[in-house]
């Protein structure tokens, strides 16, 4: 045969294999694609029973998954929550003080990106923020990281995130890989997307799209018609999201990559929409539960059978949680300050020891700091030096301040931050941080955007 027509040959065969998805030995390692939804409340989905069908898509996966009812983000903002979730390091100890742009994720930490390329998978990243952008260390372990969608808030990026997402599908089919998906849209400003308009008759003065900076200069003036036109909006970005979420995972089942992969849908942190005193609306500078309980969707390789999971967990638990069930190797004395969840043996979660689950925020001037273990949940105002405790079970939107009842469970947990404080203090020993050099057009879009102190 000439070499031209074997060439042809081999193209074609490589073009069919793209075509119907490659059938992989079932002892082949599992594909994992990790997706996370910007600042997308629990609360606002259907599966966890919000009224509106904003999340179709999510509702039909998470009947074929775990799905973890408690799960708290590390961190109410972008970089420290995924970093917490890449690494299963606190963001103070990865260094996340008080400065915006923050500090370029240090390479001594280990992330899930470079635990999967040493295990020998390939290795893609499709973002749509600069705050988990390449410049501020994000793309360690990538051997590919897209960061086309990293243009503002206004800009809509779902549809290009799933397009992107199949490029690198497209050319992964030889080896197991890891791919990281980073969707932005239900993140201010909160567009309106047809037909997913759920106050179609507000008549007020708010337009869609409007950005929080300009909401939050009117924010004593807006009525609760605004207040609920604004979350129609946020959930019809919700929707849409869902939508495109939707369409990546019905791309994966014709491929034949659905079954066999570990696919995990999760969020950075929520939203607020001013329900409290300190007016305000967006995220990062509160520990509420609208701003750290999120959702936790895995659905394991090998299985669709959906199960529902109370256990409380963070979204520090997950990297020790991938690593334990797919037997990822870790060098020797490596730590994870998470827990390892029993993801095959889910009837082990009712077993399964509580643990103190932490958060903190240093932002804005803002120093806060919570801890949940079992019902109860402190939150520690450092600066105004003020403690609140709820009951999450009989108060899950955390209207009834206990503290002043219940001095000694507010005693007993502000120990067991002080010790988790120390605790992390002694390991950030020594870390040194790097400011992101970021060039003066991504400062200047920062800054509009309110990232800069
Ligand atoms: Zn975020």
């Amino acid at each position: 045969m000439r070499p031209r027509s074997s060439l042809a040959l081999l193209l074609l065969g490589a073009w069919l294999l793209s075509c119907v998805g490659v059938s992989r030995s079932p002892d082949a390692p599992p594909n994992v694609i990790l997706i996370f939804v910007d600042t997308l409340r629990a609360d606002h989905l259907g599966l966890f029973g919000y009224p509106r069908d904003t999340s179709p898509a999510l509702d039909r996966f998470a009947a074929e998954s775990l799905v973890f009812r408690n799960t708290t983000a590390q961190a109410p903002w972008t970089t420290p929550s995924i970093a917490s979730a890449l690494t299963s390091r606190y963001p103070w100890e990865l260094g996340y003080a008080n400065s915006r742009p923050p500090a370029v994720l240090s390479d001594e930490f280990l992330t899930l990106p470079e635990i999967f390329a040493a295990n020998g998978y390939r290795t893609g990243a499709v973002i749509s923020h600069l705050l988990i952008g390449t410049k501020l260390g994000f793309g360690q372990g990538f051997e590919r990281f897209d960061v086309a969608n990293a243009q503002g808030h206004q800009h809509i990026s779902s549809p290009s995130i799933v397009e992107r997402a199949q490029r690198f599908l497209n050319s992964f089919h030889d080896v197991p890989f890891f791919l990281f998906l980073h969707f932005f849209d239900p993140h201010y400003a909160y567009m309106l997307h047809e037909p997913y308009d759920y106050d179609p008759d507000y008549a007020g003065r708010l337009d869609a799209g409007v950005d929080q900076p300009e909401l939050l200069k009117r924010i004593r003036s807006l009525s609760d018609e605004d207040m609920q036109y604004i979350r129609a909006l946020y959930d019809s970005e919700i929707r849409f999201t869902d939508e495109h979420l939707g369409l990546l995972l019905e791309d994966l089942r014709k491929r034949g990559l659905y079954e066999n992969s570990l696919i995990i849908v999760a969020a950075d942190h929520g939203e607020e929409f001013r329900e409290r005193e300190a007016l305000h609306i967006g995220h990062s500078s509160t520990l509420y539960q609208e701003l750290i309980h999120i959702p936790m969707l895995i659905k394991l390789p090998g299985s669709t059978e959906g199960r529902v999971v109370d256990a409380p967990v963070g979204l520090i638990d997950l990297a020790p949680s991938i690593v334990e069930t797919l037997a990822l190797q870790v060098p020797d004395g490596h730590r994870f300050d998470g827990r390892a969840l029993p993801l095959r043996e889910p009837d082990q979660f009712s077993q399964l020891p509580e643990a103190p689950i932490f958060s903190e925020t240093r932002v804005r001037g803002k120093y806060l700091q919570s801890v949940t273990l079992g019902r109860w949940k402190l939150i520690v105002d450092h600066r105004a030096k003020r403690k609140s405790l709820y009951d999450l079970e009989s108060d899950p939107g955390e209207r009834n301040d206990l503290a002043a009842s219940s001095p000694e469970i507010v005693e007993s947990y502000t120990e067991l931050l002080a010790e988790w404080t120390e605790d992390v203090w002694q390991k950030r020993e020594g870390l040194q941080l790097r400011p992101a050099e970021l060039d003066r057009d991504e400062i200047e879009k920062l800054r509009a955007l309110g990232y800069m102190n």
